[in-house]
């Protein structure tokens, strides 16, 4: 297929290149020139504009920072320049309204659209093995089920425009409470005289286990490897982490959702960030406490 790619940056790049791997006819584009080197060594071809590279691709598929470029981008520079026959697909994290404002857009001029937000990080991205979250109708599910194959361990159909948004959200604030909960709980143990590796070998196996306690671990030498024996570098940074929590809370407060613990997580994390945390690994969180 022709597929135009927009957005090559930690995740674009590597899920770009999978799909030239694949066999695809990747037109890419990014404002970043690094990024399309990168891009046309990965055996995508470059374009200077978004406009340029999504001529008569068969898919859009675009991977960029947030909800205000995302509808710029397809305001601009996909709607209306991209074939109508095109399935567009975002797979950005962005805010709810926007999402679903930006698919009713494509919509009306003939698009079929899904929000195909991400689970994984950087490796899962260069590795293939996202889980795409989608939502859109069910015929352009199958359609994008297509497109994202060669990038995915696992692509979900979670309901109608914008319920891919929802999913990867809610996700991400469980994450952020059970992360913030399995440091306290190493920083209890250890201020309370039990070793952190017991706590691990009995939580891991108890009523305690959870993702961030049995497979990454945020304390260096205990438990799972994870960025926390790295000194916190690369994984999922926090500052990615804060932007999620934002957006679930604006979601909260437009849904009058009750979410006491994941306001909690998300000040935690803005104190993360504020104090200097932001471009380190999630799991630092530990070392605020
Ligand atoms: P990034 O900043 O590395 O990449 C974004 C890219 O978009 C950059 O290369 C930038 O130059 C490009 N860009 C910005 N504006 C543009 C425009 N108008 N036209 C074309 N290109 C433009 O960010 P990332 O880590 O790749 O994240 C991308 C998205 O994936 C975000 O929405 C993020 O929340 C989400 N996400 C990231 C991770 C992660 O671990 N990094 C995991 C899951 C989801």
């Amino acid at each position: 297929m022709k597929i135009a790619f927009i957005g090559l940056g930690n995740m674009g790049g590597g899920m770009a290149a999978n799909l030239a791997r694949a066999g695809h006819e990747v037109s890419a584009f990014d404002l970043s020139e690094d990024a399309l080197a990168r891009a046309k060594e990965a055996g995508c071809a470059t374009f200077t504009s978004a406009r340029e590279a999504v001529k008569g691709a068969e898919a859009v598929v675009s991977m960029l920072p947030n909800g205000k470029i995302v509808d710029a981008v397809y305001d601009s520079d996909v709607i209306g320049h991209a074939p109508s026959s095109a399935l567009l697909i975002d797979c950005s994290t962005i805010d709810v309204a926007t999402a679903r404002k930006v698919m009713d857009a494509a919509k009306a001029a003939g698009h079929d659209m899904v929000d195909a937000p991400v689970s994984g990080g950087i490796a899962a991205a260069n590795g293939g093995t996202l889980t795409f979250m989608v939502g859109g109708s069910e015929e352009a599910f199958a359609r994008a089920e297509v497109v994202l194959g060669p990038m995915a361990k696992a692509v979900i159909r979670a309901g109608e425009a914008g319920a891919g948004q929802v999913a990867k959200m809610c996700n991400n604030m469980l994450l952020a409470c059970h992360m913030i909960g399995t440091a306290e709980a190493l920083k209890l143990a250890d201020r309370n005289g039990l070793d952190m590796e017991k706590f691990y070998e009995i939580s891991s196996k108890s009523t305690g286990y959870c993702w961030s306690l049995n497979d990454y671990t945020p304390v260096a030498g205990v438990g799972a490897s994870s960025p926390a024996d790295n000194g916190y570098a690369g994984g999922f940074a926090t500052a990615l982490m804060l932007k999620d929590l934002r957006l679930a809370m604006d979601a909260a407060d437009r849904s009058g959702a009750k979410v006491d613990l994941g306001r909690k997580a998300c000040e935690l994390y803005e104190a993360a960030d504020a104090a200097g945390l932001g471009g380190k690994d999630f799991g630092s969180i530990f070392e605020t406490l």
